[in-house]
């Protein structure tokens, strides 16, 4: 614990952390060492997790990097975090994102960007960035984040780690702030698939808190995790390679990817997916629509920052939610606030809805024929912080490869496949069938 304090404190201008525990770990380490003296720690014992700072953590504060919860305290622990606990993790800090998660480059954080520590002049990602730069300059051993569409991916390719998004459901999403309830979904952020199967395995499984999580069982992940052993189905997205927006460096990574799995006996597919340029506008659609009306219950009223200027109730609403959201924050519960409306339902959000039906029958099928499907994690590299601001449709088609586990519910992860010329991360992802975690986990194995 005091190694990763003291790479926390070296590394602060990185800004990866809202708030670090540091006395309380220090204090945990001791429990959980006598524990492990007697031979009863849990699986995690020794493990340093950083979480992400919308995960609630009974007596902390947790803020989703916004003004609004700036000063909030959560009153119960996410089922998550009890898990992580009763296997002995400790929890060193909560870490910054986008403000509520809504971003992928962890720039509309009320606390400002974070660096990424390969490039200091590059974002980490979005929106668990600071979970994804904690693992990467080694604040910590491992990071939970939350992925709706592509959050804990995306920042892990940007920062050369392993990020895990299960199946919707696989994982409890009780005590994880809202922002797209049919989407929202924690993950780890690791430096090995281990680590990511283990934390999988603590994670994972029935919650009565929260109806969407699944009833299957959690098999061991990390005990049954081996290389994989017979020849797989592979389906690649061929646009991954023509598009001309896709990154040179990627590209030729991802060529000979494909070339070495054909000559280990796998077989490669290039697939044309017909909805790919529907893919970001339905995630939009929807993730704004369930975000405007997650959102409405920051009202100033029931909790969280209320407007000093307040003199009615309309003007608490008004005031409390002006000067509590950020701009990002506000375009989306707009967005959203216009596809539901009356008039416009039909038009945006039902056919978004149909659109993401389409979406999820054409992704079955693909898995009807083949074990798995690869692509890019983001079509480049990490790039220039200061940069999101100009344009946000320009960062919401980026999220172009992130997008389609998320619409589908199927598990997918980013795994590190070495650095471009200039020395950053590069991320390859692998999607499977619903519930397939461990044949991910596994064939992951192939490549790290
Ligand atoms: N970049 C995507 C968005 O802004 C994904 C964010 C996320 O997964 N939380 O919605």
């Amino acid at each position: 614990v005091k190694g990763y304090l003291s790479a926390i404190e070296k590394n602060a201008h990185l800004n990866a952390f809202n708030e670090v525990f540091a006395d309380e770990a220090i204090q945990r380490a001791v429990e959980v060492d006598a524990r492990l003296k007697k031979g009863a720690a849990g699986k995690l014992a020794g493990m340093v997790i950083a979480i992400k700072d919308n995960i609630c953590y009974k007596g902390h504060k947790v803020s989703a990097s916004s003004k609004i919860l700036s000063n909030f305290e959560s009153i119960y622990s996410a089922t998550i975090v009890e898990r992580l606990l009763s296997e002995d993790a400790i929890i060193i800090g909560r870490c910054n994102c986008d403000e509520f998660a809504m971003g992928a480059a962890n720039e509309t954080s009320y606390y400002g960007p974070v660096k990424n520590y390969a490039d200091n002049t590059k974002v980490s990602g979005g929106s668990s960035g600071g979970s994804a730069v904690a693992v990467q300059a080694g604040m910590c051993h491992a990071a939970i984040g939350t992925d709706t569409g592509g959050s804990v991916r995306q920042p892990a390719a940007f920062c050369g780690t392993v990020g895990f998004k299960p199946t919707y459901g696989r994982i409890s999403r009780h005590g994880l702030i809202a922002y797209a309830s049919s989407f929202d979904q924690a993950g780890p952020i690791t430096n090995s698939v281990e680590d990511a199967a283990l934390l999988l395995e603590v994670m994972a499984g029935a919650d009565d808190y929260d109806s969407t999580s699944s009833s299957q069982p959690v098999p061991t992940y990390a005990a049954n995790l081996q290389k994989p052993t017979g020849k797989k189905k592979i389906a690649y997205l061929q646009e991954s390679i023509s598009s001309p927006g896709v990154d040179k460096d990627l590209k030729n990574v991802l060529t000979a990817t494909i070339d070495k799995l054909r000559a280990d006996g796998h077989t490669v597919t290039p697939i044309a997916f017909d909805y790919l340029d529907y893919l970001v506008p339905a995630y939009y659609v929807l993730v704004t629509a369930e975000a405007s009306s997650n959102l409405s219950r920051y009202d100033g009223v029931h909790y969280g920052y209320r407007s000093p200027q307040a003199t009615d109730l309309m003007s608490t609403y008004k005031r409390s939610r002006s000067e509590g959201f950020g701009k990002e924050v506000k375009r989306r519960i707009m967005l959203g606030t216009f596809v539901l409306s009356a008039g416009y339902y039909d038009a945006y959000y039902a056919k978004a809805q149909k659109v993401r039906r389409l979406i999820q029958d054409k992704t079955a099928q693909i898995f009807e024929e083949y074990d798995f499907i690869l692509m890019p994690t983001a079509p480049g590299p990490a790039y220039d912080l200061g940069n999101v601001e100009a344009d946000p449709v320009v960062s919401y088609l980026a999220d172009i490869f992130t997008v389609q586990a998320s619409l589908t519910g199927v598990p997918a992860i980013s795994l590190p496949v070495g650095n471009n010329a200039d020395g950053l991360p590069l991320g390859l992802q692998l999607l499977a069938k619903h519930f397939n975690e461990q044949e991910l986990l596994n064939f992951s194995k192939y490549f790290v």
